[in-house]
C-alpha cells in the first residue's frame, strides 16, 4: 500500500514510524522542512535556552524506519480522482492513502499590519529572531522597556513568565544593570489559560501577577501602529509586540473547498479521521476537528490511531472507531515552576514543572532512542549563544 504523508511534523513523523517496518506499506514523508520542530519548547529557546531541544533533523529520526522516504518538498495542489498530490517545485505524488498532517499557522484575524508590527511564536526561524530582538532591547541604552504579548494561552503566558527571567540573563551576561522591563499580557477572554479549569486559570493569574506580569483580561486589541498597541480599553505604547493570540490550519485545505469543509478552522473528519466522501484521504493532528485538536498529544494519539487501523486493514481485520484522548495540560510559568491539569485535579508549583520536564523527554521518545532522547532533551540545559 503506497501512502503518501505530508507534514512533518508530530502526527506525520508518529504515522510513519508506527508503519515503519511493517509489510506491505511504502511510504513517502513529504514536508517542506528537513527539521521536525518541538512547539512546547519555543519559549525556552525564545528566552535563551538552546534550540537544539526544539529542532531535531528528519534525518536523524527516520532511518529507523526501512520502507519510509523522505521528501522535502511544498505541496499546494491535489488531484483527488487521480489520487495524487502536486508539490510547488511540479512534482506529482501518487497514493493509495493520503495522510495530510500540515499544522497551523499564525491567525491575526485580519487586524491590519498585525504580521508586520508584532512577532511570533510559531516555528523556531521566529522565535531566534524574537529573541534577537529581545536582547537588542535588554542590551540597549533605553531605561524602560515595554512588552505587549497578546494571547494569555498557554504560548503567551509561558512566554510572558520568562521574559524578566531573561532581562537577568542578558544583563549578566552583557555586564549591564538589569532593566526595567513591564510585560503586559492581553488577552479578550475573561481569565487566563481560558481552555483550562478556572482553578488553573485563578493559580496561574496569581503566579504571573508575583513574576510582575500585568495582565489585562477582558480586552480587545483593535489594531497596531509601529510601538504602540490600540486596544479598546485605550492605547497601550510597546516597544515589542508578540502575537500569540490564534491559529488556523494551512490554507491548503480552504484552497481546496471542493474536498475539505472546515469547522472553525479546521477539517471536518469521520469517526475514522477520514474526509467525508474519501476514504482514501485522512486529516490528523491540529488541522482535524477532534474534540482535542491543537495539542501535541492529539496529534500523536490520532498517528497511532491511524497507524494501527491501516495495519488492520492490510491484515484484513475490522477498524476502528476514533475515540478523543483527553490530553494533560502543563504549562510552565517562569522558572522551575509550572501548573498541571489531569482529568481530575489541578497542581502547580516545581514538582508540577517536573513532571511537565520529564513529559518534555518522554515526548522526545517518541521520536528518538531512549539515549538519543535524552541527549536531546539535555541540550535544553544549555544556554544559546545569545
Ligand atoms: C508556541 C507553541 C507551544 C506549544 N506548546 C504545546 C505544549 O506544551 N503541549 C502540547 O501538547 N502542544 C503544544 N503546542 C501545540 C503542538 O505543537 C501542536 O498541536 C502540534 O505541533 C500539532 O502537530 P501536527 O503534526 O498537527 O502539526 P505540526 O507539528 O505543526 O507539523 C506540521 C508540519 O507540516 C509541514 N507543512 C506545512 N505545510 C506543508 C506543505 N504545504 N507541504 C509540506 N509540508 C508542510 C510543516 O512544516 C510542519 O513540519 C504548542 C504550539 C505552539 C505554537
Amino acid at each position: 500500500m503506497r501512502i503518501v504523508i505530508v507534514g512533518g511534523g508530530f502526527a506525520g513523523i508518529k504515522t510513519a514510524l508506527e508503519l515503519g517496518n511493517k509489510p506491505g506499506f511504502e511510504i513517502t514523508l513529504i514536508s517542506e522542512r528537513a527539521n521536525f520542530e518541538y512547539h512546547g519548547a519555543l519559549y525556552r529557546s525564545g528566552t535563551g535556552r538552546s534550540p537544539l531541544e526544539v529542532v531535531i533533523p528528519l534525518r536523524d529520526i527516520l532511518p529507523r524506519a526501512k520502507n519510509v522516504t523522505f521528501v522535502q518538498d511544498k505541496i499546494i495542489g491535489i488531484d483527488a480522482p487521480k489520487k495524487r498530490v502536486i508539490s510547488e517545485t511540479g512534482n506529482i505524488y501518487p497514493y493509495d492513502r493520503l495522510v495530510l498532517a500540515m499544522g497551523n499557522v499564525v491567525n491575526y484575524f485580519g487586524i491590519s499590519n498585525m504580521d508586520e508590527l508584532s512577532m511570533s511564536l510559531d516555528t523556531i526561524a521566529n522565535t531566534i529572531t524574537l529573541r534577537h530582538r529581545l536582547t537588542e532591547l535588554f542590551k540597549s541604552q533605553k531605561p524602560n522597556i515595554k512588552i505587549a504579548v497578546i494571547g494569555a494561552g498557554p504560548a503567551g503566558v509561558e512566554l510572558a513568565g520568562e521574559l524578566q527571567h531573561y532581562a537577568r540573563l542578558v544583563a549578566e551576561k552583557y555586564k549591564k544593570q538589569v532593566k526595567k522591563v513591564s510585560v503586559i499580557l492581553v488577552d479578550g477572554a475573561a481569565r487566563v489559560l481560558p481552555t483550562l479549569l478556572p482553578e488553573a486559570s485563578k493559580k496561574a493569574l496569581a503566579r504571573l501577577r508575583r513574576l510582575g506580569v500585568h495582565v489585562r483580561l477582558n480586552t480587545q486589541l483593535n489594531s497596531c501602529e509601529p510601538g504602540k498597541v490600540c486596544l479598546d480599553s485605550g492605547d497601550l505604547e510597546a516597544d515589542l509586540i508578540v502575537w500569540t493570540a490564534g491559529s488556523h490550519a494551512v490554507n491548503f485545505y480552504s484552497n481546496h473547498p471542493e474536498i475539505f469543509t472546515m469547522e472553525h478552522g479546521r477539517v471536518r473528519v469521520n469517526q475514522y479521521l477520514q474526509v467525508a466522501d474519501r476514504p482514501d484521504i485522512y486529516v490528523l493532528g491540529d488541522n482535524a476537528s477532534t474534540p482535542y485538536s491543537g495539542m501535541a498529544q492529539t496529534a500523536l494519539s490520532d498517528a497511532k490511531f491511524l497507524a494501527a487501523n491501516l495495519i488492520r486493514e492490510k491484515a484484513g481485520q475490522p477498524v476502528q472507531w476514533y475515540k478523543a484522548q483527553k490530553p494533560i495540560y502543563a504549562v510552565p510559568i517562569g522558572p522551575h515552576w509550572a501548573i498541571i491539569q489531569t482529568a481530575t485535579k489541578v497542581m502547580s508549583g516545581t514538582r508540577a514543572w517536573l513532571v511537565r520536564r520529564r513529559a518534555d523527554l518522554a515526548i522526545y521518545r517518541n521520536f528518538e532512542p531512549y539515549k538519543q532522547a535524552l541527549k536531546t532533551y539535555r541540550k535544553g540545559n544549555r544556554l544559546a549563544d545569545f
